[in-house]
């Protein structure tokens, strides 16, 4: 598409598709549950999303999309019971205003049951828990408020120590066109909660902030697999239905969020770094797709060029791709950059990678 890039996933080459029925749950990459999760009674407003205010950072917040009635949560579950020393929650935006007036701060042993820790004054609330096994913690006003509902950080002093959310993010998941297929697409939705921070990590670049909203739209057909515009990702059931496996597919899609390129970056750079994510960082032990030198090309994308980057990563520079997407984030991506990086020209590596391969 003309300015909304919108990059399909093409040839996404289905290796472990084995057409199982749809429904099936995709078997190739188990689902770890998370230290912590969080449950939010109200919407989000804009881009301040829930995980924020258990991001470490003190200038994000969450913030809701209304004020809270009495008897409205928030809360931090975590996946298993951890000894808290100490636990704070701070409310209001970073200049102060819009702090909850009346709230408690709460705790719970099984995550069910929920007692008083602390009420909140001034909005803010601090409890000493002299290392009391918990599995929850949440925020809970206790009358109507004026102001939407802002939380800057909920602080857990915990044995373990519970890791905090690097890249907060929320998935909006809509398959109302495809109703049959929620229970897939609430899993898929998962494995990009699960794995956007992880990639995010692996192609950070100074001074970028990945976003913090994704809409994951399913719908009726089958123009295609799926593709990206934006934070705004739109798959098609045709596809999935008969390849419910290709879950890397979607993960594809949610890289190219993170990209978040501008205009200028060659095609088939772009998608060959998703696919290097997605098949070198995501499932590393899908099968390759065997590629033969002679009919192969850089520019070829997908599969071709990720393989292609992943030689270099392994035999020239192991910042190659991390260089790259910084370069291309910047507009300033160029192909003398690959001799920048690894004192041969483009065309030079290209032929060395096709040797490589011939002789596997
Ligand atoms: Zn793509």
């Amino acid at each position: 598409m003309e300015r909304g890039k919108w990059y399909g996933a093409g040839l996404a080459i289905a290796v472990l598709a084995s057409a199982v029925g749809a429904g099936e749950m995709p078997r190739q990459v188990p689902l770890p549950a998370p230290a912590v999760a969080v449950e939010s009674m109200l919407p989000t407003a804009g881009d301040h999303v829930p995980q924020c205010a258990f991001d470490g950072k003190p200038d994000t917040y969450f913030r809701a999309g209304r004020a809270p009635k009495a008897g409205d949560t928030f809360t931090l579950l975590l996946a298993e019971p951890a000894k808290v020393k100490r636990v704070e929650v701070l409310t209001g935006k970073p200049d102060g205003t819009d702090a909850l007036e009346s709230g408690a701060l709460e705790i719970s042993a099984d995550g069910k049951a929920f007692e008083q820790a602390a009420r909140l004054e001034s909005g803010a609330a601090k409890a000493d828990l002299a290392g009391r096994a918990i599995r929850a913690v949440r925020v809970r006003a206790t009358a109507d408020a004026a102001a939407p509902l802002t939380l800057r950080e909920i602080t857990l002093d915990a044995e373990p120590p519970i890791p905090v959310f690097a890249f907060p993010l929320e998935v909006r998941l809509d398959y109302s066109e495809v109703p049959e297929m929620k229970e897939w697409c609430e899993h898929t939705r998962g494995l990009v909660e699960q794995w956007y921070p992880k990639i995010a990590e692996a192609l950070a670049s100074e001074g970028h902030t990945p976003a913090r909203r994704i809409n994951l739209t399913f719908k009726k057909g089958d123009r295609g697999i799926a593709g990206t515009s934006g934070t705004n990702i739109t798959a098609y059931d045709g596809w999935f239905k008969t390849h419910p496996d290709d879950c890397g597919a979607i993960i594809h899609e949610a890289i190219h969020v993170i990209q978040a390129y501008p205009q200028g970056s060659p095609g088939w750079l772009v998608e060959g770094i998703a696919d290097y994510a997605r098949f070198w960082i995501y499932e590393p032990q899908t099968p390759r797709r065997r590629l033969n030198p002679d009919r192969i090309r850089y520019q070829d994308s997908y599969q071709v060029t990720a393989a292609f980057l992943a030689w270099l990563v392994e035999s020239q520079d192991k910042t190659l791709v991390t260089r790259l997407n910084a370069a291309c984030r910047k507009g300033q991506y160029k192909s003398e950059l690959f001799k920048e990086y690894t004192g041969k020209d483009l065309d030079t590596l290209w032929e060395e990678f096709k040797k490589s391969l011939a002789k596997k």
